[in-house]
């Protein structure tokens, strides 16, 4: 019996986490599984019911669980906070706390969504890419990192980019291991016409693409990539970057999917995978039930796969979503006028009858 922890978080967190797990509730119904569930709080629930944005239980709960099943963190209550003690720092706190060092994030255009990128339906039509991104290092850790007062009353504010060829090899054997199962091919990004770290990274990456002699590795400069995935996304497999670049172009990559509300990824590396969706907190539509909880439900689809050992499971979830959107159904951040427009509640249901072999829906009740 697998126990999962529940990190629901703030905002449209909790709506989401719900439906996430009805999704899994469904999984191990019909594969004969069971789960058990254990939740605890963290970002600004977590400040407000016991004064920090991570209290030390509710990494004791992740430690024990097989996989973690977070929401997401922040909101307006708590934006005076300074930086260590804001919800969001629950979230570097817990990437560090449980080694998670690797940061995966697949974006895929599902079929029935083409038409709800910005982009050309023919650009990103079949767009299938693994953001593979260095989570505990680089610019965001580095130090030292402080702002001083110069003598002309002027400030100088310093932040350190340094990486280590441990740090650069472990990241660079995620990726390719990555795209071993997919279609063979590593991107990795860098800046190494400027910066001496990212030559450090390409020369590491380039010594462990030798162990990996059946993948094909390339090389790009970080804005180069932002160019080309834009310009034709469909190149790209796996792409392999470090902390900064990766925030950004990941971030790029999702907006080519059409929402940020399909967005999943799972942090991996450590004692625990950690699972979340890209999105945030979204605090101007929590409560209102309008919230797409589809990133939350393919995050839980890759806690299957990744930590769970159930590429059949995570398989299911994901045929079920696809099936619920070839039927029209959306939430209204990816709702068109031909679509049909359905809350949070709703699309959770309908991806648990699609897993449980169909179900019906009510349209009168919004139910099944
Ligand atoms: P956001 O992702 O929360 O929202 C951006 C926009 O996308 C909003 O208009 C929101 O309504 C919409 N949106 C996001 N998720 C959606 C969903 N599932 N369904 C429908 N619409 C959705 O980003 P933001 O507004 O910049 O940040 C809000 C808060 O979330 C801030 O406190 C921020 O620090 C925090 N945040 C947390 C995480 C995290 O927990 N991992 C990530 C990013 C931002």
């Amino acid at each position: 019996m697998a126990k999962i922890a529940l990190l629901p978080g703030d905002g449209i967190g909790p709506e989401i986490v719900a439906e996430a797990v009805k999704v899994l509730e469904a999984v191990a119904q019909v594969q004969d599984l069971s789960f058990t569930w254990e939740t605890a709080d963290m970002g600004g629930i977590a400040i407000d019911r016991h004064g920090t944005p991570l209290p030390e239980a509710t990494l004791a709960v992740c430690r024990s669980a097989a996989g973690v099943l977070l929401g997401a963190v922040g909101g307006p209550k708590w934006d005076a906070l300074p930086g260590d003690e804001r919800p969001e720092a629950g979230l570097l706190g817990i990437r560090k706390g449980l080694g998670l060092y690797a940061n995966l994030r697949p974006a895929r255009i599902f079929g029935p969504l083409e038409a709800a990128s910005t982009l050309k339906p023919e650009v990103v039509a079949g767009i299938d890419i693994l953001v593979v991104r260095e989570l505990t290092g680089g610019l965001y850790f580095g130090r030292p990192r402080f702002r001083e007062v110069l003598p002309n009353g002027g400030m100088r504010a310093v932040d350190t980019l340094e990486y280590t060829t441990i740090e650069i090899e472990r990241i660079a054997r995620v990726a390719f291991k990555a795209a071993r199962g997919r279609r063979g091919m590593v991107t990795s990004v860098d800046k190494a016409n400027i910066l001496e770290s990212s030559r450090l990274w390409r020369e590491t990456v380039t010594k462990v693409g030798e162990e990996f002699p059946d993948v094909e590795l390339s090389h790009l400069f970080v804005d180069n990539c932002a160019m080309q995935l834009l310009r034709n996304p469909q190149q790209f497999d796996v792409i392999l970057t470090t902390n900064m670049f990766g925030d950004i172009l990941s971030d790029e990559v999702a907006m080519l999917t059409g929402s940020l509300g399909m967005l999943a990824s799972a942090s991996l590396g450590g004692e625990v995978g950690l699972y979340e969706p890209v999105h945030g907190s979204a605090p101007d539509i929590a409560g209102q039930g309008v919230a797409n909880p589809l990133a939350a439900i393919l995050s839980a689809a890759m806690l299957l796969a990744y930590s769970l050992d159930n590429p059949e499971g995570a398989a299911l979830v994901e045929r079920s979503v696809e099936s619920v959107l070839a039927q029209g159904f959306r939430t209204r951040d990816i709702w068109q006028p031909e679509d049909r427009l359905v809350d949070t509640k709703t699309m959770g249901n309908l991806v648990v009858a699609a897993i449980l072999g169909g179900g019906v829906y009510d349209r009168q009740n919004h139910s099944l």
